[in-house]
């Protein structure tokens, strides 16, 4: 499938051998690249590691409609390449690189990042979420085959175009994607486990009101047709009021709904719930002195990128607050 475009970052080898740093921002979506403006503005130099999708999740969305001071709306790769270029204007440093484990036991922390070996005194956890999926086998088979977690990245690939598509979900995400993918489907099916959307209002409605959507209720894909073809050609549908199975031809499924927390690397050292959410601690803490939190690994109640962005000043500010007695 296509491939997200990756925002500037510079290369990691020659800047972190050695280095100890005052403050590390892991993750670069609204909360890390929000923590790294106000970080580098406290003159503290951030180090801001992007994982494997500089930018977090609304790079791959199309116009963010919601993020406050652009009336008429922001692309959301544009928005994210913005707010790095302010960051790294007061001095941050992002880079393309990975955090492979961490040491939280010791002072300073412990980092290794694509190998090398970081120390830093404090650590901001902005890691986001990854895409949620359906946990099917053929799901699987499919992916980057006709299966696909991002109608904007995706969605005008020539395989789609004028086919019928199926999106599955309720939330915001899906109705975002079926809105986005009636540009270039003949046909878009919204199959939904249940008969009302959990989407906002003003989503739900354009989504009611346009001709080219089909929503199938109460119904989920049991499995994403054809493995054997190695393509997709269609989704068997189970209704979950009914028990009737049926077949659906389409040759795409893009998968919405929702997401899983990033945070698979502190798990057992920084306190999280049953879902993999980190639980913070007065404000932008955790149980860990020295590590704070920001963003959607945080936060399963609003995930919108000004409430990301919001708590990744606050992380910030905490940052900052505890160096200066940590070095007094
Ligand atoms: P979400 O609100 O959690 O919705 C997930 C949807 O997927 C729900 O409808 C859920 O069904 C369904 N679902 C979950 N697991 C499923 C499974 N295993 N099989 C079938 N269906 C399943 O996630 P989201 O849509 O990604 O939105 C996340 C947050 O981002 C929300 O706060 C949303 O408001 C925000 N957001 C906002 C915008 C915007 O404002 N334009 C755009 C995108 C996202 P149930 O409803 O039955 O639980």
């Amino acid at each position: 499938m296509g491939v997200p475009q990756r925002l500037p970052s510079h290369g990691v080898k020659t800047t972190l051998r050695g280095l100890m740093e005052k403050v590390v921002i892991i993750g670069t979506g609204c909360a890390g690249l929000t923590a790294a403006l106000y970080t580098a503005r406290a003159n503290l130099r951030p180090l801001v590691l992007t994982g494997q999708q500089p930018g977090g999740l609304l790079t791959t969305t199309s116009t963010v409609e919601n993020f406050p001071g652009f009336p008429e709306g922001i692309d959301g790769y544009e928005l994210m390449a913005r707010m790095q270029k302010q960051a790294e204007r007061f001095g941050a440093r992002v880079q393309f690189a990975s955090l492979e484990a961490v040491d939280l036991k010791r002072r300073p922390f412990g980092l290794t990042v694509d190998g090398e070996n970081v120390e830093t005194q404090t650590l901001i956890i902005a890691t986001g979420a990854s895409h949620r999926r359906l946990g099917l086998e053929s799901e699987a088979k499919l992916e980057n085959k006709g299966v696909t977690y991002c109608a904007t990245c995706d969605g005008a690939l020539p395989i789609f175009r004028n086919q019928p598509l199926v999106v599955v979900g309720g939330g915001d995400s899906a109705c975002e994607e079926v809105l986005y993918l009636t540009r270039f489907g003949s046909m878009v099916y919204l199959v939904h486990r249940r008969d009302a959307l959990r989407a906002s209002k003003i989503m739900a409605e354009r989504v009611r009101e346009n001709a080219k959507i089909k929503p199938i209720w109460d119904s989920v894909v049991t499995e994403v047709l054809d493995v054997k073809q190695g393509k997709v050609t269609g989704v068997r549908l189970k209704n979950l009021k009914s028990n009737v199975e049926a077949v659906m031809d389409c040759a795409g499924v893009f998968v919405a709904i929702g997401h899983v927390p990033s945070t698979g690397l502190f798990r057992g050292v920084v306190d999280m719930d049953a879902n993999g959410y980190i639980i913070p601690k007065k404000g932008a803490g955790t149980n860990v002195p020295g590590v704070f939190v920001a963003g959607d690994c945080a936060d399963h109640v609003y995930r919108q990128a000004i409430t990301a962005a919001g708590a990744g000043c606050a992380a910030a500010i905490e940052v900052e607050r505890y160096l200066t007695v940590l070095n007094q």
